[in-house]
């Protein structure tokens, strides 16, 4: 019996990243593969106190349906730290909790795209978000970065040349996977562009509080004046992924179609989640854990880097990420990047070859290295081995 399924469901195959991760589960394998946040720092003892604090407190409702839009008190704490980071005057009304920020990718997708519209995205871009779009059908259109992100000639040429774009899809902080962030002047002309061409803009932003040096920058959207930015945030690198707590935040309109989505989806974010969250925020001070969470991130960092520095071969390129969880390596042009990592996998060492991060392909010669998830000592040794493998395909 032939099952016929939606024509949707064509395009879509497993995330290429979650099937390599696989590979690198063995014990003796140093992997930069995956984009796993340091499970030593999560707050383990803290919420343990917190998960019975929350059940005596009001085991009933934390254990009953809630609203979609989320728990208020939740809200507010996302609302007033946004507030604190960029200037911006977000209340609870403008918050939307979500199952991660990859839900509200999928949410843009469902409120935006008809088959065939037209998504820009920064080439590479997160892999997550490209999978969650592709269900919708649209056509990626890949707008060429350099080292400080998005072009904006690049862009603006696309978007006075090209019909049916509905979405902008982009990382300006940190970037998932180049590490890259977009200067002040960047983003000045981005809101212009936007403005004019009046286009949606999703600015998917998990790493922007992983700042290690250099100055804060604000968000796309305290600089939309129009209400065309969608802001997805997350709880997953400033906290830990497990409770799956994201938001959207968004003008009312917008946020209102998200809100219906969501009902259809799953009703709302986790209850029990979002008042353990919420009640970690009451009683810690969350940014103090961010600081501790930095300031382990910066070492590993810096010591990716110099090991690179010192054991890999001559002719590489790659970034240095002032933040966030990764450094993006450029190859020959002649490598292939998933060569490459065969090799490293018997050298038990794992990256992510670079090619699926660009929608419509074509691109073999790039790798994305992740330092949150490892330890010291690990990240010299995994470094070391991967120059070496790198050292006999760069003198073949
Ligand atoms: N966006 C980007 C750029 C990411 O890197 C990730 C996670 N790796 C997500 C969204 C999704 O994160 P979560 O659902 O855990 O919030």
């Amino acid at each position: 019996m032939a099952i016929k399924f939606a024509s949707r469901m064509k395009g879509l195959k497993g995330s290429e990243i979650r099937e390599l991760l696989k590979l690198t589960e063995k014990p003796e394998v140093i992997s930069f593969a995956g984009g796993l946040p340091a499970p030593e720092l999560f707050p383990i003892e803290e919420m343990k106190k917190i998960s019975t604090l929350v059940l005596e407190e009001d085991g009933a409702s934390a254990l009953q349906y809630s609203t979609t839009e989320g728990f208020e008190p939740l809200r507010e704490h996302i609302a007033d730290r946004m507030n604190s980071k960029s200037k911006t005057n977000i209340t609870k009304d403008d918050i939307l909790v979500t199952n991660g920020s990859q839900q509200g990718l999928d949410f843009a997708g469902k409120v935006f795209l008809d088959e065939g519209d037209v998504v820009l995205c920064e080439s590479p871009s997160y892999l997550g978000a490209l999978n969650a779009f592709k269900a919708y059908l649209p056509k990626f259109i890949e707008v060429p970065t350099d080292n400080n992100g998005m072009i904006m000639e690049e862009l603006e040429k696309i978007l006075s040349t090209t019909e049916r774009i509905k979405m902008i899809y982009v990382i300006p902080d940190f970037q998932n996977p180049t590490g890259r962030t977009w200067p002040l002047e960047r983003r000045k002309k981005f809101i212009e562009l936007i403005e004019k061409y009046e286009i949606p803009v999703i600015e998917d932003n998990p790493y922007g509080e992983l700042r290690f040096e250099g100055d804060n920058l604000p968000s796309l959207k305290s600089m939309d004046k129009k209400g065309l930015v969608i802001y997805l945030g997350t709880f997953s690198k400033i906290f830990c992924p497990g409770y799956r707590l994201g938001w959207t935040c968004a003008s009312p309109a917008i946020l209102q179609k998200f809100v219906f989505v969501k009902q259809g989806s799953d009703l709302q974010a986790s209850t029990i989640s979002q008042r353990e969250v919420s009640k970690f925020m009451d009683i810690y001070d969350l940014d103090e854990h961010v600081e501790k969470i930095k300031s382990v991130y910066r070492v590993r960092r810096d010591l990716m880097l110099q090991t690179m520095k010192e054991t890999f071969p001559e002719g590489l390129e790659y970034t240095y990420p002032e933040g966030g969880l990764f450094t993006w390596v450029e190859l020959p042009s002649h490598l292939d990047a998933k060569e490459i990592m065969a090799k490293c996998l018997e050298n038990d060492v794992a990256y992510v070859p670079g090619a699926s991060f660009f929608p419509n392909g074509g691109k073999t010669n790039h790798f994305r290295l992740n330092y949150s998830n490892m330890p010291d000592d690990k990240i010299v040794e995994g470094i070391k081995r991967l120059g070496a493998v790198l050292k006999e395909f760069m003198v073949e």
